[in-house]
């Protein structure tokens, strides 16, 4: 195998396209996939090197495997980050930085606005292991300062968050992580690094889940970890361990996700901001909540922060639960579901789905009204997607 050479000069869509690419003896244009458990050796000295690590060679898919390596390496170039380690899915992820940089007894400071799934992780699985989560508001950096105890060991967000977009502010937060001596783990799965490089502001370790931007075409599941060599290198041997480890099927599938990448969130984005400022001018929409638009209340932020707002819109219909489900059963175009990061727009009404399990109160906290939509808005040609919502508007 021989891996193209990508120098730090080249662009970001350059990168998305070249780095890690890694060619067989047959000198195929595309990227191979090696579909093995395992690899053989010439001799009985080589294969105990290279399980030593004294040489470099592909041994066991659990812990290397070209393909995926190949999607290792463009992931954490586009990053800009040294190292990447791709796991099953966006949980394993985040369960896998978790359970390595953690023990018994460390506390952890937690944006309130977080995936679902990552909330249970860290009450139910953590917790169980005594290992403690505060929650606080992402956007005010004074919360981040005075949750920090003795014991905090990590800091970790989402931003913009899900559904209402509100943002953290990374270099902030990344400055009193580090005053507490605590790391920032930044999960990017809303802009991917197209739009946001965590690292570049101060972040330790970004998150994925692959599932989403990534892919973009909403077929296969994969996450990563991006950062330092030293701190990859421990999540690594957990991987390697711990065995949630990414198909090489499916890093294949997400090589070919990367490669357009910054196309897509940028017609995302345009396509977002467009729906974004249509709805503001509907007489029954009573607030629209995205990034790229001037009435976000951090709006200079998310010009600092983001190359533009990404592809996730939210808005308030009067008329609480009636007025949205009406406008939810109404589409004909747009899908219906939860899920985002996908070429084809989603609409979903998060207090009877992804926020309907905690209480009206909590809800009402989180500022998830009744009324609230959020659209995951796909590269539809825009006009039919207003077309669309305005059927139950
Ligand atoms: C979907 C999602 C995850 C979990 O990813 P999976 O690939 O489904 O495990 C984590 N964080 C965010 C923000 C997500 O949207």
């Amino acid at each position: 195998m021989s891996r193209e050479d990508t120098c730090p000069p080249l662009h970001p869509e350059t990168l998305a396209i070249r780095a890690g690419r890694e060619t067989s003896e047959y000198r195929e244009h595309s990227q191979s996939l090696h579909l093995t458990s395992s690899f053989t050796f010439d001799t009985a000295a080589q294969a105990a090197a290279m399980f030593m690590g004294e040489i470099e060679g592909y041994t066991y898919s659990r812990f290397t495997n070209p393909t995926v390596s190949a999607f290792q390496q463009r992931l954490a170039a586009m990053e800009g980050g040294e190292r990447a380690i791709a796991t099953a899915s966006g949980m394993a992820a985040i369960q896998a930085t978790m359970l390595t940089l953690l023990k018994a007894g460390d506390h952890v400071v937690s944006s309130q606005s977080l995936f679902g799934s990552t909330i249970n992780l860290f009450n139910g699985i953590l917790g169980k292991f005594n290992i403690e989560t505060t929650y606080v508001d992402a956007s005010d950096p004074t919360a981040w300062r005075a949750a920090v105890k003795p014991n905090t060991k990590l800091f970790f967000l989402e931003t913009p968050s899900n559904p209402l977009t509100e943002l953290a502010d990374i270099a902030a937060v990344a400055d009193i992580a580090h005053e507490a001596g605590a790391l920032l783990v930044v999960d990017n799965c809303f802009c991917s690094p197209a739009l946001q490089q965590p690292l570049q502001l101060g972040a330790d370790l970004v998150v994925h889940s692959a599932t989403k931007y990534l892919d973009g075409h909403g077929r296969v599941l994969g996450g990563a970890v991006v950062g330092n060599d030293k701190l990859i290198e421990q999540i690594y041997l957990h991987v390697r361990t711990a065995g949630p480890t990414l198909a090489a099927f499916n890093a294949w599938v997400l090589l070919s996700g990367l490669e357009t990448l910054h196309l897509r969130m940028e017609k995302h984005s345009a396509n977002a901001l467009q729906l974004a400022r249509w709805l503001e001018q509907q007489p029954s929409v009573a607030r629209v909540f995205y990034p790229g638009l001037e009435s976000h209340p951090q709006f200079a932020l998310a010009q600092k922060q983001q190359r533009s707002g990404g592809a996730v819109v939210s808005f308030e219909v009067k008329g609480g639960r009636e007025a949205a489900w009406r406008v939810v059963d109404a589409v004909q175009v747009i899908s219906r579901t939860a899920n985002l990061g996908d070429v084809k727009t989603t609409l979903t009404h998060p207090a009877s789905t992804t926020h309907a399990r905690i209480t009206p109160e909590a809800r009402a906290r989180a500022g998830i009204s009744e009324g609230l939509l959020r659209v995951a808005v796909g590269l539809e040609h825009v006009d039919d997607l207003q077309a669309d919502l305005a059927r139950g508007l």
